[in-house]
């Protein structure tokens, strides 16, 4: 169910139209080069960069995710665990920083899946 749907490709590194070749070269946002990404899909050769500055606009979805952490963890930790809020602006900033390669990932991927409709290999395989 899952696997059908485009939350599958943004969240498991995935091309958003087969679901089976990754999208960044490494698996882990946290390693070197998080940021270098496949020209195409290495199972089904979708096109991941569809024009020059295709991903400029990715910076809004990561925009966006930054405010949902921030609006959250606030709520959690201001709010519901009545942490002084000095004490949590020193929390936020380390943890910007250090979501920060993973949320980039997550924008590229979630821009990318908004433009191409998934089309999973068992689905390809019984329309042929
Ligand atoms: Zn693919």
């Amino acid at each position: 169910m899952l696997a059908d749907s485009r939350l599958y490709s943004i969240l498991f590194n995935k091309c958003p139209r087969c679901h089976q070749g990754d999208f960044f070269v490494t698996k882990s946002a946290f390693s070197r080069h998080f940021d270098q990404m496949h020209d195409r899909c290495p199972h089904c050769g979708e096109n991941f960069s569809p024009e020059p500055g295709f991903y400029w606009a990715s910076m809004f979805v990561s925009y966006a995710l930054f405010t949902i952490w921030t609006l959250l963890t606030f709520f959690i930790v201001v709010s519901w665990l009545n942490v002084d809020l000095d004490y949590y602006l020193l929390g936020l900033i380390p943890s910007i920083i250090i979501l920060t390669p993973y949320f980039f990932r997550v924008a590229r991927r979630t821009w990318l899946t908004l433009f191409v409709a998934p089309r999973p290999v068992h689905k390809q395989v019984s329309q042929e």
